[in-house]
């Protein structure tokens, strides 16, 4: 059964990694798919080309953390699609380092790009999703923004940010029957993991009650039930996929 025939989904940083995963699932069942990138053009012509012949699929070169260039990502969409019934705020970075370290330039890097991106996002679709009566907006945290971790004091207070911006959303939009919820992965393996030692990968692994990496496609199946109608009385949510890394 395809969950989410005849809706469109705009998925941000969706040239690599988790976001890529998300498209290639929601493509399977049916969403036609708006995605962005920061940079990688030849990355986002691949997808294009990978998922056209499924559903209709176009990237957006467009930096998630710029205000106006987010407004006008919206605009083009809408003439294109005609509608956005799902986001995924996908698009993040790190820029790691110890708070005695930190640079004011690393902090609020990753503040605007994970969290910024995320309000400008939300605020560009509100307006579309109250006219159209519903939406489904999905914010990608991480289980750092709820556990804290040394040497990302910047990427876990984007992360929780996005936990506490979420619930507001979802209680003021509820009444328009717009949901927003988090989805909260732990450790992912991806492109980005890949050039990591073996040895500590497998440490990695050895601490997750489910014994293994998390993948591309168990973040997008998660958002997935999310998008989909299956889901429609569920807002507010921090759902963790993660392997079992936090129990409370
Ligand atoms: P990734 O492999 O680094 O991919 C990031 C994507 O975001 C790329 O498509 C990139 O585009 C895009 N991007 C970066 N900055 C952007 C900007 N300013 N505007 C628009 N797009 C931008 O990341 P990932 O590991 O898949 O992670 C995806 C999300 O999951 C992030 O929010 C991350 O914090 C979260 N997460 C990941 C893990 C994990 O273990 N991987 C765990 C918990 C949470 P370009 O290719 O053009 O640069």
């Amino acid at each position: 059964m395809k969950l989410l025939e005849g809706k469109t989904a705009i998925i941000t940083g969706a040239t690599r990694g988790i976001g890529k995963g998300i498209a290639k699932v929601f493509a399977e069942h049916g969403a036609n798919i708006a995605f962005t990138y920061a940079s990688s053009e030849s990355k986002a012509k691949e997808l294009e080309n990978e998922l056209s012949s499924i559903v209709k699929i176009k990237g957006y070169k467009s930096d998630a953390s710029d205000f106006n260039a987010t407004q006008k990502l919206i605009d083009d969409v809408l003439a294109e699609f005609g509608n956005i019934d799902t986001v995924v705020n996908n698009a993040g970075i790190t820029r790691d380092n110890l708070i005695l370290r930190m640079s004011k330039e690393e902090w609020d890097e990753v503040l605007r790009v994970n969290l910024d991106s995320v309000f400008n996002l939300t605020k560009a679709v509100t307006k579309p999703m109250m006219k159209q009566k519903k939406g489904s907006i999905i914010n990608m945290s991480s289980v750092v923004g709820i556990k804290g971790n040394a040497g990302q004091s910047n990427y876990a207070a984007s992360k929780a940010g996005i936990i506490g911006f979420s619930k507001s959303i979802a209680l003021e939009l509820g009444s328009r029957n717009i949901r927003c919820n988090v989805v909260a992965p732990g450790f992912i393996e991806t492109e980005m993991t890949e050039v990591l030692d073996e040895k500590i990968i497998q440490e990695w692994r050895n601490n997750i009650p489910l014994k293994r990496g998390g993948t591309p496609e168990d973040i997008a199946n998660a958002c997935l039930y999310l998008a989909s109608d299956l889901s429609n009385y569920v807002t507010g949510h921090v759902l963790n996929v993660n392997g079992g890394l936090l129990t409370y």
